[in-house]
């Protein structure tokens, strides 16, 4: 029989891995505590607002080319629309409109060389260090840094977003096309990944937490896996499910996100023409529609998080129903506070991201925490199950493709 391979964690990283190595020949067995796949990127049927809606509004741009391969391998890139790279902002407080476009980040030469990481930023220095005293610094770089780092810019790191700048606004046109998922994540990635999956044989199983990690076995809450000598395993968990496991793992911060869904009567056009408006001067960060449901995100998002649903519905609504035209009195909605959505993104954080070896010799780590030239992403999380996969089999050579 052919050694198997064992991914605990059906989030991207997971899935990734375990196409890895389905298509590497090996017999793989998926391992998920929830009753569903995609971890912290999935979709559900909200019953409040009778929709399909996201755990949060994700964007994928073209530069996530892991992203983009993965969905191509397991068919759910049919399910990602690209859209023109442009993405319009509104300044709530002045009410003036501008568009970022590919070449025209809308910030001067000197400012967007910095910005960039150019020509040397120290892996201490905070993005508020590095650009709190640009003229461009509230309306662009503050917003930037939230929305990729997901930490304010006064603890974020300047090295890691201009590595991010340097790949998407040099990257040229196709680096910058955003991606829509107009039926949700999981149709891009959780539900056809299972079904490819399926398809190769492999073994899915929900609802299994692990809870310890043997000399030659993994115990779950419901049984203990025995793994042969030639068996391999993957823990792609996030940091906060794998610190128990592996105690010698060291401390991570993480970040929350909040998103508020609305249903609204109609489908209503967005200022800018996009799918998509940046948001300044306000709570709000990135208004995003879907048919008839609006949502706004709000990431560094902790303190927000604090607050009731009811409260956060209230903030952000008064804020949006003046740009859509629409009634003061709330609508349906669904608040959903991602409380640790991904590692706070600190210098010293960033430093400590591992790589996928353990000092168990049959067992890697995978996760979007783990060392990329991404943050905690769904790019960082799918190549760190590539890179994982690649190793636990032995196959430098593998691929999505
Ligand atoms: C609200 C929000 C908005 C985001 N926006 C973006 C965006 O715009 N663009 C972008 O690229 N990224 C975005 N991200 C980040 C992206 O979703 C994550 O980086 C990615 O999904 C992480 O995948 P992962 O597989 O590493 O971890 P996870 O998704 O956390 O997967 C880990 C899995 O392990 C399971 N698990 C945990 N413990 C155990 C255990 N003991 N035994 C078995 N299973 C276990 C969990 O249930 C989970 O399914 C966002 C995240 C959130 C929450």
């Amino acid at each position: 029989m052919s050694p198997a391979l064992h991914v605990v964690g059906a989030g991207l990283a997971g899935l990734a891995a375990a196409l890895g190595g389905v298509k590497a020949g090996w017999r793989v067995a998926l391992h998920e505590a929830a009753p569903q796949a995609g971890g912290r990127c999935r979709s559900f049927r909200c019953q409040r607002l009778d929709r399909v809606v996201d755990n949060g509004t994700h964007l994928l741009l073209g530069a996530n080319r892991h992203a983009l391969s993965f969905a191509a391998a397991i068919g759910g890139i049919e399910a990602l629309a690209p859209v023109e790279p442009a993405f319009p902002f509104l300044d709530l407080a002045s009410g003036r409109h501008w568009t970022v476009l590919p070449g025209r980040p809308s910030a001067g030469a000197v400012e967007t060389l910095l910005a960039l990481g150019l020509p040397w930023t120290s892996t201490c220095q905070t993005v508020d260090h590095r650009l709190g005293r640009t003229r461009s610094y509230r309306t662009l770089w503050r917003p930037l840094c939230e929305a990729i780092l997901n930490t304010p810019p006064e603890r974020a790191s300047a090295r890691l977003l201009g590595t991010v700048l340097r790949e998407v606004l040099l990257g040229g046109k196709s680096a910058m096309r955003p991606y829509v998922a107009a039926g949700g994540l999981s149709a891009v990635f959780a539900a056809p990944a299972e079904a490819t999956l399926a398809t190769f044989g492999a073994e899915l199983n929900f609802g299994r937490r692990l809870v310890k990690i043997g000399r030659q076995s993994l115990e779950f809450d419901d049984e203990a896996i025995a793994l042969g000598s030639r068996d391999r395993a993957i823990l792609a968990l996030p940091p906060w499910s794998v610190a128990p496991l592996l105690p010698d793992l060291p401390a991570f911060s993480s970040a929350a996100i909040v998103n508020a869904h609305f249903r609204l009567d109609q489908p209503v056009p967005l200022p800018g023409g996009q799918p998509f408006l940046g948001l300044v001067g306000g709570t709000g960060q990135w208004l995003s529609v879907r048919d008839d449901v609006v949502s706004v995100t709000v990431s560094a998002a902790d303190r927000l998080a604090e607050r009731s649903a009811e409260e956060v519905a209230g903030i952000l609504w008064a804020e949006i129903a003046p740009i859509l035209r629409a009634p003061a009195r709330v609508p349906p909605v669904r608040v959903i506070k991602e409380r640790r959505a991904t590692l706070a993104h600190t210098p010293e954080v960033v430093r400590r991201r591992p790589g996928p070896v353990t000092n168990v010799p049959w067992l890697w780590l995978a996760g979007d925490w783990m060392a990329s030239p991404w943050p905690c992403t769904m790019e960082a999380a799918i190549a760190s199950g590539l890179a994982a996969a690649r190793l636990a089999v032995g196959r430098d050579d593998l691929s999505f493709a």
